[in-house]
C-alpha cells in the first residue's frame, strides 16, 4: 500500500484518536484500537498556514479541489467529476417569508449525482486508488449510493452498494444507471450499517463511510470553505445544517475553523443549528434533554436520506451545537412537504427532503428565537428534488388537461380560478403574496 503522506500537495500528517489524542499512520482506519474512538484526519496547519493564501486557492479549479491542500489525498490523481464549488445565492424572498434579512442559500443539487455526497465520495475514491483498493463499497441511505457508484465507474473500480430496500424510486434508477452491484436490504439503515460493517471483516474493500471514513468526512470541509470564500472571506454568523449522522454537520465547522486558524478569514464564532425530521430525531432528542447520550431511534420518515437512527457522529455533532450555541429543531413529515414547496416557490430550487428539513427547520429556528433577523444566515440545501418526487407529488397542483384549442384552455382556466371564460386570468405570482393558493 501506498503512503499518503508522501504525497504532494497534501499536508495531512497522521490520524488522531478524537478521544484519546492516540496518533496514527494514514491508514485505512477509523476506530482507535485503545479506546475505541473514532479517527480524525490531522493536517501539518505550521507548513500550510506558510504555503496556503487566498490567491492560491482563487487560482485553483472551479470545483472542491481547489481547496486540495486541505484535504487528504492529492490533487493530481483525484478522482474528481466536478463536484463542489456550487452556487451560493442570496435568497431574499425566502428570507422575507421567513423573516431573515441577511439569508444565503447554498446549491448542493448541483453537484454531479445531484447531492452533496459527491464531495465526500471523491475524497474517499481518491485515497481508495491511493490505498490500492479495487473495489468501492458503502452503506447507503440513498445519495451516497448515487455518488459511489457514479466515481467507481470514473475510476474504473467496482461497486458494491447496499442500500435499504424501500428507498426512493429516483435514488435507486440513480445508482443502477451507473452499473454497481447493488444490495437492496431488507431493513433500515442501521441494518445495513451493521451489516456492511461485518462485510467490512470479510471483503478487502472501501467501505467509504465505514473503513475509510475519517478520509471520506473530511470533504464535507469544502462546504465550510466554499460558503466562507463566496461570501468574500468572511465566516457566516449561523449555519443551518441537516443531521443524519452528524458527519456533515461538524465538517462543515471544522472547515470555517481551519480557515480561521490559517487567517484565511476572521474568526466570527460562526454558530451552527441542526434540522432533523421528527420521524428521526435523536440528536435533536438528545440536544433538548441537554444530555450527550443518544438514544437510537427507529426512523419512520420521509426524509429517508436523514434516516439515521443511531448516528455516528451523533455525539461530535452535540459537541458542535454546544461549543458554537447553536440549536436543533426536528420537524413533520407535512413541514417538510411545505419547505420543499416553500424553497421552490420563493426561489426556484427544487430540493429533496432533506431540503425541506433544513427550510422548515429554520422557519422553527427563527420562530423560536434561535435564529435573529440580522445575522448572516446559510442554509444548506444538500440534495436535489428529482430524485424524491413521491414524497411532494401529491402535494402538488395537477396540470390542467385540456384540447389544444382556446376555449378548451380558457375553460379549464375558469373552472381553475373563476372569473368568466374569456376573461380568465392567472393568479398573481407568489413571491409577494404567499399565502396565494392555486387549489
Ligand atoms: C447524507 C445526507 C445528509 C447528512 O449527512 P450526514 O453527514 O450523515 O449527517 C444530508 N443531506 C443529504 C441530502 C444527504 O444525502
Ligand atoms: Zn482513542
Amino acid at each position: 500500500m501506498s503512503v499518503l503522506s508522501s504525497s504532494a500537495g497534501s499536508f495531512a500528517k497522521n490520524l488522531r484518536c478524537k478521544e484519546c489524542g492516540r496518533v496514527y499512520p494514514l491508514e485505512p482506519a477509523h476506530v482507535c484500537e485503545f479506546c475505541f474512538g473514532p479517527l480524525e484526519v490531522f493536517y501539518d496547519y505550521e507548513a500550510l498556514s506558510r504555503v496556503l493564501t487566498r490567491r492560491r486557492i482563487e487560482s485553483g479549479p472551479p470545483t472542491m479541489w481547489r481547496y486540495a491542500d486541505l484535504l487528504p489525498c492529492r490533487a493530481e490523481t483525484a478522482v474528481d467529476i466536478g463536484t463542489g464549488f456550487t452556487p451560493l445565492l442570496r435568497a431574499p424572498n425566502l428570507g422575507r417569508a421567513l423573516g431573515l434579512d441577511r439569508l444565503y442559500v447554498k446549491n448542493d443539487c448541483q453537484n454531479p449525482t445531484w447531492s452533496f455526497k459527491d464531495r465526500v465520495v471523491s475524497v474517499a475514491t481518491s485515497v481508495a486508488r491511493e490505498f490500492e483498493f479495487d473495489t468501492l463499497a458503502c452503506a447507503s441511505t440513498g445519495n451516497l449510493a448515487n455518488s459511489v457508484s457514479a466515481h467507481a465507474a470514473r475510476a474504473g473500480l467496482k461497486a458494491c452498494v447496499f442500500i435499504p430496500a424501500d428507498l426512493e424510486q429516483g435514488k435507486i434508477v440513480g445508482s443502477a444507471v451507473y452499473g454497481p452491484t447493488l444490495v437492496a436490504v431488507e431493513g433500515s439503515y442501521d441494518d445495513v450499517n451493521r451489516l456492511c460493517s461485518e462485510l467490512g471483516d470479510r471483503y478487502p474493500w472501501a467501505f467509504v463511510n465505514i473503513n475509510v471514513r475519517p478520509y471520506y468526512a473530511e470533504g464535507s470541509k469544502t462546504l465550510g470553505y466554499e460558503v466562507c470564500e463566496q461570501l468574500g472571506w468572511r465566516a457566516p454568523d449561523h449555519c443551518i445544517v441537516p443531521l443524519a449522522s452528524g458527519s456533515l454537520f461538524t465538517k462543515i465547522y471544522k472547515g470555517i475553523k481551519e480557515l480561521a486558524w490559517l487567517g484565511l478569514v476572521e474568526w466570527n464564532a460562526t454558530r451552527m443549528s441542526g434540522a432533523q425530521a421528527a420521524g428521526c430525531s435523536p440528536i435533536f432528542e438528545a440536544w433538548q434533554r441537554q444530555s450527550y447520550n443518544i438514544r437510537p431511534q427507529k426512523p419512520n420518515t420521509i426524509a429517508k436520506s436523514l434516516a439515521i437512527g443511531n448516528p455516528a457522529d451523533g455525539y461530535n455533532a452535540l459537541q458542535v451545537l454546544a461549543q458554537t450555541s447553536g440549536a436543533a429543531a426536528a420537524v413533520t413529515d407535512d413541514e417538510i412537504v411545505e419547505g420543499i414547496k416553500l424553497l421552490a416557490e420563493t426561489e426556484g430550487i427544487f430540493a429533496e427532503t432533506a431540503g425541506g428539513v433544513v427550510v422548515a427547520g429554520l422557519r422553527r429556528l427563527v420562530q423560536e428565537g434561535h435564529v435573529s433577523p440580522d445575522e448572516l444566515v446559510v442554509a444548506f440545501i444538500t440534495g436535489a428534488g428529482l430524485k424524491t418526487q413521491e414524497a411532494v407529488a401529491p402535494a402538488l397542483a395537477p396540470a390542467l388537461t385540456i384540447r389544444p384549442t382556446i376555449d378548451s384552455f380558457e375553460e379549464a382556466l375558469a373552472s381553475a380560478y373563476g372569473g368568466p371564460v374569456g376573461k380568465a386570468v392567472l393568479p398573481p405570482g407568489r413571491s409577494g403574496a404567499l399565502a396565494g393558493r392555486r387549489s
